[in-house]
């Protein structure tokens, strides 16, 4: 049965959800008494908003939290959180009809049983969501008030009719799924991550609407759970971002899973015939018509900058960037800061987190740190995994920087072969004739986990011979890092010799 409460939409017989509201949108919660002025007013309780809330609280700064819908945005709620939880299953179920490789065997017929794991992925977000609870804030010292922030001058905003002022506030709105611009997709209805977690029948047939991080997590998930799933994607290979050999092995593991792989294709409209949707799709001067039962949507995320009047606080913004910062993520107005996915272009909860931080530093301390000094990993969770950190080759090439890369296959790798797990490789690019290591990318199952150990290099300014001596447990998939430095180090020795 589901319940409206607080306009929230949610299983109101559900225990898991029943305790996840009771902590990130307690139904009888009571807005404080404001302070005469705040330290600090944070706008948005996502990652971002709850980092800076709690962090500056425990300096014993006062502080307000504001937040319109839910604590623990995105990540918590419609996000990280719950897409991660599905995709394990879905790993799992692969696994399963995989068994055979493994030396195991299942019965052909496996069930996906959809109720049960999305009762996992609810039982999961309910624990998760302990940590970001509105009476646990409270007890931290931060003032929690739910309502939609409005500037009013350049140190003050309303919510739920009560006027906050500030020495300094942080914008943390983040921000929402785009809408394509499909003729008659609205009207057929489509899935965002927004309502995705919370459908409670596989569809049969799924298309999947661009091949980004979101769109490839997701494709690939539901495919493993038996749904007959297509991806179209505008770019030529999925994950635009990453390096083609990267990107190239995902459109192959796609492939062995089955998915229906459409690149280089826009979809031209929808229409609905009853309960199916009817997808017009065209490549070149090549159509083609795909029937479903249900399309997703990811292609792409516009920040929340709607309704906050930013007008009157003096901070510039545009629809596309979001709120505009400089790089100690000042916004025009000196009081007034901003954090995560509201102004960054990296969109991920690791960068909103050290935003957020950033922030509070700057603001409440007058330290001058830096956004372009952090370095920062990214992975997506599709399998095998595809992870990133520091400058990509063409990036090195654009600034005129030398490179010189090491790759390890991972069927190279004992442990992965031991694991089945051969598909990718690691491959770090130092600037050449030195060992400073300029980036990394990572495929692999792994790759999320991998990834750190050449970040804290970087971080820590250890070069790639460096970690040629550490020692790691025998057998690992991240042996394959030692064995690139291996690989780096002997370079140098040959060229001594
Ligand atoms: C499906 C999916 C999977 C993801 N998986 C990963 C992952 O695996 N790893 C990763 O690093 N990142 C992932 N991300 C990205 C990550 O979730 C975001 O980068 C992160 O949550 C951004 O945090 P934030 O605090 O900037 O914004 P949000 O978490 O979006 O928080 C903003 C909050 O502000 C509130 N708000 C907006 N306007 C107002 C207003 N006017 N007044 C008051 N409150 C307001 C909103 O209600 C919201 O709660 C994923 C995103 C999606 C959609």
């Amino acid at each position: 049965m589901l319940q409206r409460s607080d306009n929230f939409e949610t299983d109101a017989t559900d225990v898991d959800e029943r305790e996840r509201m009771h902590n990130v949108r307690p139904s009888d919660w009571r807005n404080p008494q404001p302070a005469q002025r705040y330290d600090l007013v944070v706008v948005g309780a996502g990652t971002a908003g709850l980092v800076a809330a709690r962090t500056a609280a425990a300096l014993d700064a006062k502080v307000a939290l504001i937040e319109r819908a839910l604590l623990g945005g995105t990540c918590l709620n419609i996000g990280c959180v719950p897409s991660k939880a599905l995709i394990r299953t879905s790993r799992l179920y692969a696994e399963m009809r995989d068994a055979r490789q493994y030396g195991a065997s299942f019965p052909n017929d496996i069930r996906v049983d959809f109720p049960a794991l999305m009762q996992r992925v609810r039982g999961i977000r309910a624990r998760i969501s302990r940590a970001d609870s509105a009476h646990a804030l409270v007890a931290a010292g931060v003032d929690v008030f739910f309502g939609e922030a409005h500037f009013i001058d350049d140190d003050a905003l309303t919510v739920d009719g009560a006027t906050l002022r500030f020495k300094k506030a942080m914008i943390a709105t983040g921000a929402r799924p785009d809408m394509p611009a499909i003729p008659g997709l609205a009207a057929a209805g489509y899935l965002t991550n927004e309502n995705a977690f919370d459908i409670t029948q596989l569809p049969r047939r799924l298309l999947v609407i661009g091949g980004g991080p979101l769109g490839c997590e997701m494709a690939q998930a539901f495919c493993r759970f038996g749904v007959k799933t297509t991806i179209v994607q505008h770019w030529p290979l999925f994950l635009p971002r990453e390096e083609r050999d990267a990107a190239q092995l995902l459109s192959d593991a796609f492939a062995r899973d089955g998915i229906e792989i459409r690149l280089d294709t826009n979809v031209e409209q929808v229409r609905v015939d009853g309960a199916e949707k009817i997808v017009d799709i065209v490549r070149d001067d090549y159509r083609n018509t795909i029937t479903v039962d249900a399309i997703l949507t990811g292609t792409g995320r516009v920040p929340n900058v709607d309704g906050l009047n930013l007008e009157a606080a003096g901070v510039a913004y545009d629809r596309d960037r979001g709120v505009h910062v400089d790089d100690f993520l000042r916004t025009g107005n000196p009081r007034i800061y901003a954090a995560g996915d509201v102004c960054l272009e990296h969109k991920f909860n690791d960068t909103a987190e050290a935003s957020a931080r950033i922030v509070v530093q700057n603001a409440l301390f007058r330290h001058r740190r830096r956004l372009s000094a952090l370095t920062i990993p990214w992975c997506t969770y599709t399998d095998p995994e595809i992870a990133h950190v520091g400058l990509y080759v063409r990036q090195a090439r654009e600034r005129r920087i030398s490179v010189k890369t090491f790759t390890i296959p991972m069927h190279d790798v004992d442990r992965a072969i031991a694991d089945d797990e051969e598909m990718g490789f690691v491959k770090i690019h130092v600037k050449e004739r030195t060992d400073q290591i300029l980036g990394s990318t990572i495929v692999a199952r792994h790759a999320g986990e991998m990834i750190s150990e050449i970040t804290l290099a970087m971080v820590a300014g250890i070069g790639l011979r460096r970690l040629a001596g550490v020692i790691h447990p025998y057998p690992t998939q991240a042996d394959a890092i030692r064995k690139a430095a291996d690989a780096c180090d002997r370079t140098f020795l040959s060229a001594k010799s």
